[in-house]
């Protein structure tokens, strides 16, 4: 185990000093369920709630969103487990109108959204939309070296996922893009002096 942290190594519980430049820590998270066992609610292989298409969970009349539930995603086609805010936030949205929807006799809407997140990192405005899993091809806008960059994953002519550092403008447009899946020019898309939404095919 990494006890701590110094300048130039990582000290181990075993008094071991390893040497390192740079240390990359990651977290994972993992849903708190188990109080469910026996509930009647599915479970999925990470412990968290398998939700369908409206968010329903394997129970009548029970919704699972956020961290903790899965869906079915018709863009990607795959389920995701989404741990981000924004998910958290849209999630109940749809869960809302199934809810009363299913009170007044209305078709229940389906959640699908292009998955998005933020952060800060180093001073460092960083945002994500979409999912590249699937993406065959991967397109830089500007040098990764410098401030403010992006890159665009695209499957076919389709973007499917931006990172965007330092390009607020860039990560804007191109969640319209993703969600509209517009077919777009890979060498236009490659130029960062121009705006994403005019590098359309
Ligand atoms: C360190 C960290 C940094 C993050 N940074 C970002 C970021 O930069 N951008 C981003 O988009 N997302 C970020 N996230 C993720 C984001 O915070 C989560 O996706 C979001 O909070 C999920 O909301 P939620 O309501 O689904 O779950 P939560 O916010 O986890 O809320 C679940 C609540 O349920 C309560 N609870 C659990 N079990 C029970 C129980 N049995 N009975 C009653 N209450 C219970 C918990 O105490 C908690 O309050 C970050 C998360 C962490 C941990």
């Amino acid at each position: 185990r990494v006890e701590r942290v110094e300048p130039g190594a990582a000290v181990l519980d075993d008094g071991t000093r390893l040497p390192a430049g740079a240390v990359v820590v990651g977290i994972g998270a993992r849903p708190a369920t188990a109080w469910l066992a026996g509930s009647g609610i599915e479970l999925g292989a990470h412990g968290e709630v398998v939700a369908d298409r409206r968010l329903a969970t394997s129970l009548p009349d029970v919704y699972a969103v956020g961290d903790c539930a899965s869906f079915p995603s018709g863009r990607y086609g795959e389920r995701l487990l989404v741990h981000h805010w924004d998910n958290a936030l849209q999630g109940p949205r749809t869960v809302a109108v199934n809810v009363l929807g299913a009170a007044t006799g209305r078709e229940p809407v389906v959640y699908d959204p292009v998955p998005y997140f933020w952060s800060e990192q180093f001073g460092r405005f960083v945002q994500y939309a979409g999912h590249h899993a699937d993406a065959d091809r991967t397109v830089w806008r500007g040098d990764p070296a410098e401030a403010a960059w992006s890159v665009c994953w695209l499957r076919g002519s389709r973007l499917v996922a931006l990172l965007a550092v330092g390009r607020p403008r860039d990560l804007a447009q191109g969640r319209r893009l993703i969600e509209a899946g517009t077919e777009m020019d890979a060498e236009a898309l490659a130029d960062p002096a121009r705006p994403l939404k005019s590098a359309t095919a």
